[in-house]
């Protein structure tokens, strides 16, 4: 639809129209490849080869090419120069952040896909936490990674301080939607242009992610063919998901602060009291027995009181990705291969 009065605009409302055009994008370090994105045995269905949609989600937005002005705007809070640190996930993925990548400071949040089978060069996590942090606070608005990565990074004493205070996004789950990209863009949850293919939703916004769950019945692959989506938005979407999403968050919290307290209990004064409940015994290393429910903090304790306040402040996300490939359809060895 052309609209030739566009012109006559003044020149602010004209560049705040661009702006309100961009998109809120979720921009990845490292590419989520399918099969490795779903050891869990919940996702034991996942099918996608998703580097496709990781690198559509990483390339300049479309209204920064579509004239000079727009372009100007778009580019108004992106650092295109090269990252200030490159480590050796250059050399085992090849895939972290270079020259082209287009990340926006205010709008954009970078995600590490982080999984298992990196620990065969990372020792849990370490060197690739610091990287996303420090590329998170020079060029984005914000991190966000894994679950299993988050409980990875908590084992590692180091990052204990690290995670003070700090705002993360974390990923509780991952579910593709395969499906063309016209009903997408009419549908505008993957961006007003659909140029924003990874959205990371609130894990509580049921209602929101009812909206995805209808846009993939509609629009998705029939179930017989890509069955995790139904199966995992009915995790996600049934009644009592939003009070397990809450358990898990409460978890993720109190392994911070758990082995925090594990780690200075020779410096704190009454150590024991910090907590009016624990687990009948302690071990050496809580392991398993960090279930938040059996730590009951005593909240008089100065220690305690200092610790609570500092605790992570962690935002619970459901990854949404768009895929317009037909993955299980075109790969479907890939999917019964983990059966
Ligand atoms: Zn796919």
């Amino acid at each position: 639809m052309a609209f030739p009065q566009f012109r006559r605009l003044p020149t602010e409302i004209r560049r705040e129209i661009w702006r309100q055009c961009l998109p809120n994008r979720v921009v990845e370090l490292d590419e989520p490849v399918g099969q490795l994105t779903a050891l869990f045995p919940d996702d034991a269905d996942y099918c996608c080869f998703s580097n496709h949609t990781a690198h559509i989600n990483r390339q300049p937005p479309l209204i920064s090419r579509v004239c000079v002005e727009s372009r100007t705007v778009a580019l108004e809070h992106v650092d295109l120069s090269p990252p200030a640190t490159r480590t050796t996930l250059d050399f085992a993925f090849g895939t972290s952040m270079g020259p082209a990548d287009w990340v926006d400071k205010r709008r954009d949040v970078l995600h590490l896909n982080y999984n298992d089978c990196y620990s065969a060069w990372y020792r849990e996590g370490e060197g690739v936490f610091d990287l996303l942090v420090s590329e998170a606070e020079a060029k984005a608005q914000g991190a966000s990674l894994t679950w299993a990565f988050y409980d990875n990074v908590t084992d590692v004493d180091e990052y204990l301080d690290t995670l003070r205070n700090r705002r993360l996004l974390v990923s509780l789950g991952v579910v593709t939607i395969h499906a063309p990209l016209q009903p997408a863009l009419e549908s505008g949850l993957f961006g007003l242009l659909g140029d924003a293919r990874v959205v990371l939703v609130d894990a509580n916004d049921t209602e929101r992610l009812k909206q995805y769950q209808s846009f993939c019945e509609k629009h998705g692959l029939p179930p017989d063919t890509d069955p995790h989506p139904a199966s995992f938005f009915n995790k996600y979407c049934q009644q009592g998901s939003r009070a397990r999403v809450q358990d898990r968050t409460e978890d993720m919290r109190f392994s911070w602060l758990v082995n925090s307290w594990f780690l200075n209990k020779d410096r704190i004064d009454d150590p024991e009291g910090a907590w009016s409940g624990t687990p009948e015994t302690i071990p050496e290393r809580p392991e398993e027995q960090w279930w938040w429910q059996r730590w009951v903090p005593n909240r008089e304790h100065p220690w305690m009181k200092d610790m609570l306040e500092a605790m992570p402040r962690i935002q619970p996300r459901i990854m949404v990705r768009l895929c317009t490939q037909r993955c299980p359809i075109e790969y479907p060895s890939a999917r019964r291969a983990r059966k």
